[in-house]
């Protein structure tokens, strides 16, 4: 991450300087489709992610430059407005989360520039609401808890930018923490923190360039399916409100009630919601080993049981286990997106070449390789 570029730009705009904040993308270690069963997910903030310098102007506009995308948006801050720009919409759409909610934010001028490859699954649209809400948070002193902070950058989304996310993102970055992943209950929405530092390997995404064309249809038949099978369960056990409180015998007292591909589904979730545990015990071990395992198995699952793989994500896993990685899967909801991988550092090389050549060779198209550090949250530099 450049610094210097931002500061530059600031000082070359509005001549003089303002304060530095980051916030990071995230990655989500295993989990996935657990969190609208109430099930948990495994998110870790890394080490790209969003900066920005920030200072008020006393005036009652916002000021912002994309140093990225080498765009300017002047725009005030009520309802009506919005910019037409889709990145100044999410500073905007901050502003005016933190405003419904009470707090006073007056007009300040920015320049910002991140790292967190857009679109990829790793979440640059809450590097860039985090970052803004922790700012502002800082910097017109309104006592907003970094909880309400993360809802503040799920809310825009929802209501600025038109994606009905669930808070996983933005949580991740507003509270990552080095040295650890966050396991979240999607249901309480309690945490916790479970250490990730291993030692020897190394973390890499491989973006498959495909894009989720059919996720969002998908994503609602899926949905559909976890309900029917809550359903015909709840008969049974009328204390079952989600997959996330059922388990295998359930399941199966209720196989011939629901269709052959529903139990897939369910199957699927039920076991991923247990292999994230595990996958919980054993980084307290230290044991990647096994929670690389857990990693396959989630790809598995996501391919055979839910499928919401592809070809390519399922060659990308193919090569991984050829070339010794320890861990890969499809990370997010599926149809596309990277892969996330925990490989050996002696593998690393060879696994990298070996995918590329490989994939190109294949698909005719080259992947995008990104290797992560799991870091720290939103702070101030
Ligand atoms: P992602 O999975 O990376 O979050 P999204 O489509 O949700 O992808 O968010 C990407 C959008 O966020 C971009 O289209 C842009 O509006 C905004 N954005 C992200 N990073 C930057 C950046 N570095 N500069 C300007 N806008 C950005
Ligand atoms: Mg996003």
């Amino acid at each position: 991450m450049d610094n210097k570029i931002v500061r530059e730009k600031f000082a070359e705009l509005f001549g003089t300087a303002g304060d530095l904040y980051f916030s990071p993308g995230r990655v989500n270690l295993i989990g996935e489709h657990t969190d609208y069963n109430g099930g948990f997910v495994l998110p870790g903030a890394i080490d790209k992610g969003m900066l920005a310098e920030i200072k008020p102007n006393g005036k009652n506009i916002i000021r912002a430059f994309a140093v990225d995308l080498n765009e300017y948006s002047e725009f005030g801050m009520n309802e009506e407005d919005a910019p037409k720009e889709s990145w100044a919409r999410y500073i905007f759409g901050v502003v005016r989360e933190i405003i419904k909610r009470g707090g006073k934010v007056e007009g300040f001028d920015t320049a910002f520039s991140g790292d967190v490859p857009l679109g990829a699954g790793l979440s640059s649209s809450a590097a860039l609401e985090s970052t803004f809400a922790f700012a502002l948070n800082e910097i017109f002193n309104l006592g907003i808890d970094k909880f309400e902070l993360a809802k503040i950058g799920q809310a825009t989304e929802h209501n600025y930018c038109g994606v009905k996310c669930g808070i996983m993102d933005q949580f991740a970055s507003v509270f990552g923490k080095e040295g650890h992943l966050i396991r979240l209950d999607c249901r309480s929405l309690e945490y916790e923190y479970v250490p990730f530092d291993p030692k020897g390997y190394k973390v890499v995404l491989i973006d498959s360039v495909v894009k989720h064309e059919l996720a969002s249809s998908a994503y609602n038949k899926r949905r559909e399916s976890c309900e029917a099978v809550v359903a015909a369960i709840k008969k049974r056990h009328p204390e079952v409100e989600l997959l996330r409180d059922a388990d295998m015998k359930m399941l199966d007292e209720v196989k011939n009630e629901v269709s052959a591909e529903d139990y897939r589904r369910a199957e699927y979730v039920i076991e991923e919601i247990q292999r994230l545990l595990d996958a919980c015990d054993a980084l307290e071990k230290g044991d990647y080993k096994t929670v690389g395992e857990k990693m396959y198995g989630t790809h598995y699952g996501m391919s055979k049981l839910y499928e919401v793989s592809c070809e390519e994500l399922d060659y990308l896993n193919d090569v991984a286990r050829e070339c010794g990685v320890t861990g890969s899967r499809v990370m997010g909801g599926g149809f596309g997106g990277c892969t996330i991988n925990l490989v050996p550092e002696d593998k690393y090389d060879n696994f990298i070449t070996t995918a590329v050549k490989g994939f190109t060779q294949k698909f005719g198209k080259e992947p995008k390789v990104y290797p992560v550090k799991i870091g720290a949250g939103s702070r101030k530099l």
